[in-house]
């Protein structure tokens, strides 16, 4: 079973008398395990759609599986609990809470999830080894270089051992030698504990490190590239085409 099936997802936002179509008609379905990118330029939809598959934001009208449950029908209580057992997210900009320490920060998902047969000591051991943030976890974000918090902030996302795992441009706001660094992270975490990856990026040397890549433009998606390294017709191919 795919992890995740999405089909034909719109979400709308009114701006005064106008009516911006965020995401228009996305279907996507990702398998165990794999690597996807999405590419395409600033608002293009992919925030949206990326928050609207992991449970963050509602769409207007589709549906959104992961691992065969509608998420789009669940109560916030309900949406809480899955998110905590199967979802993890990275923002662009960490997301860390200013006051707690690194460590806090890495354990609040564990506060609103605790799976019965699950020890959390372990998996904290190596997501800290893997991370290399043993020696930072008691300092808090203020104290810690933007590498170092895109770290914790991924400890946080896989805390809880999530199935899949989103990232809005999890590099963006790292420099070149940072953002390597934490994509072979996320890749090595990955490995360990077998999730999905799913990547918002604007990095085109990242996004063709993913197995498929896909393309939003005007809210719709396109594959761009297959997991066989076919290049598919895009849409400016295809805009192209229609202007001949
Ligand atoms: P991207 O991540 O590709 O830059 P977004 O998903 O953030 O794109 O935005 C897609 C479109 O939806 C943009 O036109 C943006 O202005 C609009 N949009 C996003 N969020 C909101 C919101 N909360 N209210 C109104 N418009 C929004
Ligand atoms: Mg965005």
């Amino acid at each position: 079973m795919a992890i995740l099936e999405v089909s034909n997802i719109i979400k709308q936002y009114k701006q005064y008398d106008e009516i911006i179509t965020a995401v228009n008609r996305v279907s996507l379905k990702v398998e165990d395990g794999e690597f996807v990118a999405i590419i395409g330029p600033s608002g293009s939809g992919k925030s949206t759609l990326l928050h609207i598959c992991a449970g963050l934001d509602k769409p207007n009208s589709g549906s959104v599986r992961i691992r065969g449950n509608e998420i789009t029908a669940m109560n916030p209580d309900e949406l809480a609990r899955f998110r905590g057992i199967y979802v993890g997210f990275i923002f662009q900009k960490h997301n860390l809470i200013p006051q707690f320490t690194a460590l806090e920060n890495i354990l609040i998902p564990t506060l609103m999830c605790n799976k019965p047969d699950f020890s959390y000591e372990e998996h904290l051991r190596k997501l800290v080894e893997a991370l290399d943030i043993g020696d930072r976890l008691h300092h808090l974000p203020s104290e810690l270089s933007g590498g170092q918090q895109q770290r914790v902030a991924i400890a946080r996302a896989l805390i809880n051992r999530p199935q899949v795992l989103f990232a809005d441009e999890p590099t963006g706001n790292l420099d070149r030698e940072n953002a390597e660094e934490v994509l072979r992270l996320l890749l090595h975490t990955k490995e360990l504990i077998g999730q999905t990856l799913i990547m918002v990026t604007h990095d085109m040397s990242i996004a063709e490190r993913a197995d498929k890549i896909y393309k939003m433009h005007n809210g719709e998606l396109f594959l761009f590239r297959d997991e066989h390294g076919y290049r598919l017709n895009s849409y400016e191919d295809e805009a192209k085409k229609s202007k001949l």
